[in-house]
């Protein structure tokens, strides 16, 4: 079994552990270094990207984690994890740090007021029935650099077309929250990443 983290500073970090374990990962809590370095994978919950952006700091966490990303560590982020992933962030604060695991470019809180919580089923590549969506004050994908595969657009409505879940080698994203509506498909997904990267 594949040992997966789930960075437990801030966000929906026990929807995440069950998911995992649902899907056969040994799923433990990662708050230190040392919890760090003894995970094949990690995944980086919903929550608020600029609070858990200020604790990877407090705990030590931002440079250790940024060096296992760039040894190849698989890591999944949904939501504020998707912020934290991406190489460059609108609307978030200055002093906000991100960890450049996709080069992309994510836009914060980018659906708006009218519709910033939203379900919606959508296509995900890969899977042959489409998956439940769930936005809460989501950020979108602006840009994707070359070598990322775009899993997901948005169906329809004002924001039509945009891309909502992505995948640059073993690093993956999404605007939406798979842990929380039982659907484990974008999780086995994950773990399956990790079980080929070990
Ligand atoms: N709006 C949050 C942020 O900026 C993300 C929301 C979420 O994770 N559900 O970090």
């Amino acid at each position: 079994r594949p040992t997966i983290g789930v960075l437990a500073l801030q966000g929906d970090v026990r929807e995440h552990v069950a998911a995992l374990a649902h899907c056969g990962a040994d799923a433990v809590l990662v708050r230190r270094e040392s919890e760090l370095a003894a995970v094949d994978g990690l995944v980086l919950p919903g929550g608020e990207s600029t609070a858990i952006s200020k604790l990877l700091q407090a705990f030590d966490l931002l440079e250790p984690l940024r060096a296992r990303l760039r040894d190849g560590l698989p890591a999944f982020g949904s939501c504020a994890g998707m912020i934290l992933l991406a190489s460059e962030v609108l609307d978030t604060r200055p002093d906000a740090q991100h960890l450049s695991g996709i080069d992309m470019t994510v836009r914060r809180n980018a659906f708006g007021r009218q519709v910033d919580s939203f379900e919606t089923d959508l296509d995900f590549a890969g899977l042959d029935t489409p998956v439940r969506a769930v936005f809460i004050r989501a950020p979108w994908v602006e840009r994707v650099g070359d070598g990322v595969e775009v899993l997901a657009r948005v169906p329809h409505g004002p924001a039509q077309g945009r891309i909502v879940a992505a995948r640059q080698g073993n690093v993956v994203a999404t605007s939406f929250h798979p842990e929380v509506t039982g659907d484990l498909r974008v999780h086995e997904l994950f773990v399956d990443v990790v079980r080929k990267a070990r």
